[in-house]
Parts: C-alpha cells; structure tokens; sequence
C-alpha cells in the first residue's frame, strides 16, 4: 500500500488546473523557444534535428519583438475563436531569428503591411467548458 500521491496521479488529478496548464505552455506564456546548441539557429517550435546535423537544442526566452513576414484576415476560424472573427494571423519572424505565427489584435487589418514591426502581448485566447474558462497566451500588436 502506497502512503502517498504518485506525481503523475498528482498531475491527472490536476490536468485541468490553470496552474499545470501554466507549466506545460512555455511557448505559449512566456515565449520560450529552441536554439541549436551547435549553430546557434533559433526555433520557436522544438525540433528533433537542426539542419545542421545537431540533436542538442538549449530553451532560449525570445524578447516578443518582431516584423511581420505575412498576414491574412481569418473569417472562419475554430470554434473556440468565434466570437473573435474576423481576425488577423501573421507570421512574424522575432528579432533572434525564429519564426512564429501568430494573432495580430488592436489594429485593423488595413494597417497591416510586411515588414511592420510588432512586440508579443499577453491576451485572452479564448473560453472553453460550461465553467467558461478562459485561456491566456501570447498574441501581438503593431509598434506604430
Ligand atoms: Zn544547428
């Protein structure tokens, strides 16, 4: 007989806690991404294997500024974004290097061009379940 809670029991218990949640979205949170530990080539997804040949990959925090690469206005998104459409989505290469997409807010999406510059924001993604819980993570505005 076990006298205590295993840490995977602890965390199934909990997998719905905002708090597991916080932990398990590095990218999403606190923009966390990859560099390759051989080249120095920064991703914001983790990869099994860099071009270069390296499986070494060290977590790099990425400062949430960027310029746009391209964009488009999305009109018929996921469910959990309805009540968000229309929306903007870019790709925005971040001054480190890497490359990530993501929701452009506080703007229209006539003010939008390649090359704009923007910086990362903390903002609601959007609700889910009948308790309504919201979801947070990273979207970015324009530096006018
Ligand atoms: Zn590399």
């Amino acid at each position: 007989m076990r006298s205590c809670v295993q840490a995977d029991e602890v965390i199934f218990m909990f997998r719905d806690s905002s708090i597991i949640r916080w932990r398990n979205y590095k990218d999403r949170y606190m923009l966390v991404g990859f560099e390759c530990a051989a080249c120095g080539k920064k991703y914001f997804e983790k990869k099994g294997l860099c071009p270069c040949g390296s499986t070494e990959f060290d977590e790099i925090e990425f400062s949430g500024n960027g310029k746009i690469v391209s964009y488009t206005k999305i009109h018929s998104g996921p469910e959990v974004f309805q009540e968000q459409t229309p929306y903007c989505v870019a790709i925005i290469d971040l001054v480190e290097g890497a490359r990530i997409e993501a929701q452009v807010v506080d703007c229209k999406y006539e003010d939008l061009k390649i090359g704009l510059s923007v910086e990362a924001v903390f903002r609601k993604f959007y609700k889910s379940g009948e308790k309504g819980v919201i979801h947070y993570g990273t979207k970015f505005v324009p530096k006018f």
